[in-house]
């Protein structure tokens, strides 16, 4: 990966591996249980982070707590998280490229957590997604074809 970029990742002290690896789980059950794609923008921070997806409407509380539990049961499996690299062609033939930088460059890194997600990504994420600690979903919100989904982690490694 980007040197440059690696560095710039790692000195932004709100950046956090768990809460992002949380991020890349959250959007496969997100994609597994509604088909809505991942979440097209996002904000994740230590402390609390959310996701948007395009979306119908609001998620029904027990919509909430599913997603709570699958997430959970994902992290609790121990998953290794590993990086896989890819030639361009190859990785647009998988993955939905939409999110990759520009500059990318020729190889395409993938990370993938156990056999449950795969995903393009340039970030830093845990080694093992027990790491990550407990998922929780604090909020949700529908407005204008977007649903916003607010999370927290507790007791992961840090
Ligand atoms: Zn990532």
């Amino acid at each position: 990966m980007n040197e440059e970029l690696y560095r710039e990742i790692k000195s932004n002290k709100q950046y956090n591996p768990q809460m992002h690896s949380a991020e890349h789980i959250l959007n496969q059950t997100m994609v597994r249980m509604f088909n809505c794609g991942r979440s097209f923008s996002n904000h994740v921070e230590k402390k609390k982070s959310k996701c948007d997806y395009h979306f119908n409407r609001n998620l029904t509380e027990d919509e909430v707590q599913l997603i709570n539990s699958k997430v959970n049961e994902v992290i609790l499996q121990d998953l290794i998280v590993k990086e896989e690299f890819y030639t361009k062609n190859e990785a647009q033939e998988k993955f939905n490229l939409s999110r990759l930088p520009e500059d990318a460059g020729e190889k395409v890194r993938v990370i993938k957590i156990g056999d449950y997600d795969a995903c393009p990504c340039s970030g830093l994420h845990v080694k093992d997604t027990k790491e990550i600690g407990n998922f929780r979903i604090i909020s949700t919100d529908f407005k204008e074809g977007v649903l916003r989904v607010r999370f927290k982690l507790q007791g992961g490694k840090v």
